[in-house]
């Protein structure tokens, strides 16, 4: 079924669920690409072959597999004709099963802008603000990302929206971006003055949003993993969510902190019956220094203070993740360990080439 014949570059169609929806894959288009921009609430997280939430079975037709799906697969799924459709490319027409999410399906943009603003947010984090060409409809949500282009450097990279998106200037979309060293495109960024350099955005995308109940939250992040689950408070400020929510936010030392007056704002403006506590927890404090807040690892102070003594009815909680996988990973464990259901707990993390199976 994965063939390689050498067909000759051309369009190809997705035949969806029996025909519930017929798509056209553009040559050298990604399968959940054309879903995507075809308006599908098509499942996907990391659109680079490493969370497996885009699987989708091919039950006729051939494909070319971009990166070996077995890394996420496994044996009976890859029999069964399971495929990665961000990693699949049509080598004829096919027909296709997938379970459809339940996000709401947005269009997807793609805008033509350039780099108005960078700030220092941190020694390695930088605010960047694109402006966009032209008049878009912003029906994007808070914890969904963009893909970003720039003519220097091949492929385009994800950042999340750091703003939700009633909240951004008109045109304009923020990001918050830390620099991965022997990265690509953030030693790029980092090297010298992007200002005004044109970009092109495509979005939105992910799964990464605030679902509507009454529970507790529990957010935590680490680095720029502050972007999202800043996006997602500011946009349950605007909605006055009722509910009470605790954001936990790891960093090494005192000089990686950042957004503390927009997490003040966020406390300020949280519904007034109901609780939002902000704590930040450094893991690597520095000898000398005065900081007399919690120390050690996110996930560990989370369980000490919170899980262990009871301090937080987590019966029911949602819990919001984003940044680091290996951070991630830890907590995903450590609230299915205090009793959240694993299908309540939502996160993003922020992969890049190290953790992509086969690089970038
Ligand atoms: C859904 C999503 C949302 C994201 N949101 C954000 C965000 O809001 N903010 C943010 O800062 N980041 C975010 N990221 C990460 C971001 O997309 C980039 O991956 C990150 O900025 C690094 O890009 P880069 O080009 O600088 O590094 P890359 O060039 O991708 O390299 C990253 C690291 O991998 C190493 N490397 C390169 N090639 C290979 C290889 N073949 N094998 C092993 N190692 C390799 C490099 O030396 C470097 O250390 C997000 C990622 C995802 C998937």
């Amino acid at each position: 079924m994965f063939g390689l014949f050498g067909n000759k570059k051309k369009d190809f169609t997705a035949t969806i669920n029996g025909g519930e929806a017929t798509v056209t894959v553009k040559a050298g288009d990604n399968l959940l690409k054309a879903g995507l921009e075809a308006g599908l609430a098509w499942p996907h997280d990391c659109r680079v072959g490493s969370c497996g939430t885009c699987k989708c079975v091919i039950k006729k037709g051939k494909i070319k597999a971009l990166t070996d799906f077995s890394y996420v697969l496994d044996g009976d799924q890859l029999k069964a004709g399971a495929a990665l459709a961000c990693q699949t490319i049509l080598k004829s027409d096919v027909e296709v099963e997938v379970e459809m999410g339940d996000a709401p399906a947005t269009q997807l943009l793609q805008l033509e802008g350039v780099i108005s603003q960078i700030n220092d947010l941190t020694h390695d984090i930088k605010e960047l603000v694109i402006k966009c060409d032209g008049s878009f409809t912003r029906d994007m949500m808070a914890g969904q990302y963009a893909e970003i282009t720039v003519a220097d450097i091949k492929g385009a990279r994800s950042y999340s929206f750091a703003k939700a998106p009633r909240n951004e200037q008109d045109g304009e979309f923020s990001f918050y971006i830390r620099k991965v060293p022997g990265g690509e495109f953030t030693e790029w960024l980092f090297a010298q003055d992007r200002v005004g350099t044109k970009v092109n955005l495509g979005a939105p995308y992910g799964q990464f949003y605030h679902r509507s109940s009454s529970s507790q939250m529990v957010c935590m992040a680490g680095g720029s993993g502050m972007s999202a689950i800043k996006a997602i408070l500011e946009e349950c400020v605007l909605e006055q969510v009722e509910r009470n929510c605790i954001f936990l936010f790891g960093a090494q030392t005192e000089k990686d902190l950042y957004c503390d007056e927009e997490m003040q704002r966020i406390k300020q403006n949280w519904h007034k019956d109901y609780t939002f506590e902000y704590v930040t927890v450094l893991s690597a404090d520095e000898e000398g220094s005065s900081w007399a807040g919690p120390t050690g690892f996110v996930t560990d102070y989370f369980k000490q203070a919170y899980l262990d003594t009871s301090a937080l009815d987590i019966n029911e909680a949602q819990g919001y993740l984003c940044g680091p996988p290996p951070m991630i990973d830890a907590a995903i464990e450590l609230l299915k360990s205090g009793g959240i259901a694993e299908e309540s707990i939502y996160y993003d993390k922020f992969l890049d080439a190290s953790s992509i199976p086969g690089g970038r």
